[in-house]
């Protein structure tokens, strides 16, 4: 059976076409293995395949893998731009960049809000995952702010490694009391509401 012609100027429902429905926001959070990073760049490469100019920032103080790429823990990469300051993505995004991606935006300084803010209010989807609780289950201000302003939140559970139980805490195995440790498996596990110690 032969398929019936979508009639031109059909928009479809949700907002998919940059330069004709305007940016947004799309924020990705959840605990640590919870694969948001896995979810950020499955997004992002789905645009890098529909043609769509896509740039992706990280935080210079995310130093776990190479810095010119994004990885997630089951090693899917993708290239990105180190930013030191949030307000440094503005003056490195290209004009007709139609994509933002923008990983572990916890570490980032209170300026990323206004700064995802504004990429979205000039006409492009900006694309954000990041950590919502810190270790001691606290909530990340720059992530809960984000998801305030966000048009889509995703969040994203791990599983508990202890009981196995939907998890949504990262529990810090070592002894350390810094607010950013930046680790992989070795320094954090997943952990639901009742496994995780303060
Ligand atoms: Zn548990």
């Amino acid at each position: 059976m032969k398929r019936k012609a979508i009639p031109s100027g059909h928009r479809p429902a949700a907002p998919l076409h940059w330069g004709q429905a305007g940016g947004w926001i799309e924020a990705v959070v959840g605990s640590m293995f919870s694969g948001k990073t896995q979810e950020l760049i499955r997004r992002l490469r789905l645009a890098t395949i529909a043609r769509q100019k896509v740039q992706v920032f990280n935080s210079a103080l995310d130093t776990r893998y190479a810095k010119d790429h994004i990885v997630s823990h089951d090693l899917a990469k993708i290239p990105c731009q180190a930013a030191a300051k949030a307000k440094d993505i503005l003056s490195i995004i290209e004009p007709d960049t139609q994509v933002v991606g923008i990983d572990e935006v916890q570490f980032f300084d209170d300026g990323i809000v206004a700064v995802c803010e504004e990429l979205a209010d000039q006409g492009r989807r900006v694309i954000v995952a990041g950590l919502d609780q810190d270790f001691r289950g606290a909530p990340f201000s720059v992530t809960a702010q984000i998801m305030a302003v966000a048009e889509f939140v995703t969040k994203n559970l791990a599983i508990c490694s202890v009981c196995g139980s939907p998890a949504n805490r990262s529990q810090r195995l070592s002894v350390s009391k810094k607010l950013i440790e930046v680790g992989t498996q070795d320094k954090y596990e997943a952990r639901c509401r009742r496994c995780f110690k303060r």
